[in-house]
């Protein structure tokens, strides 16, 4: 029996990973549960799955889920503090499914166990990814990446010497506003922006997609997971969603990893790594598909691509400050308070203020640095769009 944790086991990457070891539930001995607001969802699958613990993100949630367990013998914790606590309790194997740089402490916590570290939570290695990358050696623990993109290159290197990599190409299947006319992107609703051409996704990540903020952070894990330089990495539109990635060697060849867009496939290739396993996936009929496109990202559309650059070029805690900025960015666009172009503009000019303000982007790559910096680039885009509106 393996022992399994899920961090954001209520929301899409966490049901897709419930779905899989519920179809084979005696393999599994699920020791914590992690979700939101969602507590009946949580309390369900806890119960279900007979987890030893359940944990709500939020305090003032900490009754109804205890009522919500009553019985079920699944003890009860609420707050950021029982997040970490439960990456704590040891296990073999932990899905990081929150979205957002609220993944990152539970995340470090889990390494620090030696677990193998599932990561779905890009935030993680975009804020931190050296000290990430860091405590998993120190630990002994393992880093397996789930991002369809990261995991694609992940198996296309498969018995590979990195050294012999010549670039590494993510695709992007453009999101929701790939083909809209750049003026009208001014008038784009949260609603247009949250449905996905092919991927069945979390809200945010889904509008992520249609800004290409999604495409941005992943260049950013794709150079922390894999250690490339960010000359090395291209981002393709490939609408069809088909090719996951591709990576390219020194002799020509390319290696390209397809499948149908489902998650599922892979969560389950680090649920079952180094094995593969049968996976309930729609099979491939290339016939039937026909074609399968490519074209260059258009820059003047998704400016967070070329921000994803100078992120890379700085380095330091830019990375940290990139992903908050986006992140409160993204709920002021959810809260109606500013337009969707207005995201990138906000991100931004966040980084131009830091980059000015001496030292801050330099100072070490701790967590209490990270957090530090997370809550301040958080205020000032706040601050960015208060002085925009005069
Ligand atoms: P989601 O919104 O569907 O679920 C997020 C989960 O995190 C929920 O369980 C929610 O309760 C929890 N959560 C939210 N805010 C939290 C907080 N502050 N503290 C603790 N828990 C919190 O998100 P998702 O689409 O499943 O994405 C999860 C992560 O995986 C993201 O980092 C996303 O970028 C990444 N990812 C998702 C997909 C996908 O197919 N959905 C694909 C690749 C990568
Ligand atoms: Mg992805």
């Amino acid at each position: 029996m393996r022992r399994v944790s899920i961090f954001g086991a209520t929301g899409s990457v966490g049901q897709n990973t419930i779905d899989l070891i519920d179809r084979n539930p005696a393999a599994y001995e699920v020791v914590a549960l992690t979700g939101g607001s969602n507590i009946e969802k949580l309390a369900d699958d806890a119960r279900r799955l007979k987890a030893d613990l359940a944990v709500t993100a939020y305090e003032n949630r900490l009754e109804d889920l205890r009522t919500a367990l009553s019985g079920s013998g699944v003890e009860a914790a609420a707050g950021q503090a029982a997040l970490t606590e439960a990456a704590a309790r040891p296990v073999d194997w932990v899905m990081s499914a929150i979205v957002g740089a609220a993944g990152l402490p539970p995340g470090l916590e889990a390494l620090k166990q030696g677990a193998t570290l599932a990561l779905a939570n890009k935030e993680t290695l975009v804020c931190a990814g050296p000290l990430v990358l860091e405590t998993a050696r120190k630990y002994n623990a393992r880093l397996l990446p789930v991002d369809s993109e990261h995991s694609a290159v992940f198996q296309a290197l498969v018995g590979e010497d990195i050294r012999s990599v010549e670039r590494i190409i993510i695709t992007a299947s453009g999101g929701a506003f790939r083909d809209w006319p750049l003026s009208e992107l001014a008038g784009a609703t949260v609603e247009q922006a949250s449905s996905h051409p092919n991927w069945n996704m979390g809200q945010r990540i889904t509008i992520d997609s249609a800004s290409m903020f999604n495409k941005a952070l992943e260049v950013i894990e794709t150079r922390e997971f894999f250690g490339v330089s960010p000359d090395q990495i291209e981002v393709v539109i490939h609408p069809e969603s088909i090719v996951h990635s591709l990576v390219g060697f020194n002799d020509g060849a390319v290696m390209a990893h397809m499948g149908a867009p489902d998650m599922r496939h892979a969560i389950g290739y680090a649920l079952h790594w180094p094995d593969r396993q049968d996976l309930p996936v729609d099979r491939l009929n290339l016939t039937k598909l026909g074609q399968l496109r490519f074209q260059d990202p258009d820059e003047a559309r998704f400016p967070a691509l070329r921000l994803a650059r100078n992120v890379m070029q700085r380095g330091g805690l830019s990375g940290a400050v990139f992903n908050a900025a986006k992140e409160r960015a993204l709920d002021l666009f959810i809260a109606h308070r500013i337009s969707f172009p207005e995201m990138a503009w906000i991100v931004e000019s966040v980084l131009d203020r830091f980059e000015s303000s001496d030292g801050l982007l330099d100072a070490s790559l701790t967590l209490d640095n990270v957090l530090q910096t997370d809550h301040l680039a958080r205020k000032w885009a706040e601050e960015a769009v208060m002085q925009k509106a005069g």
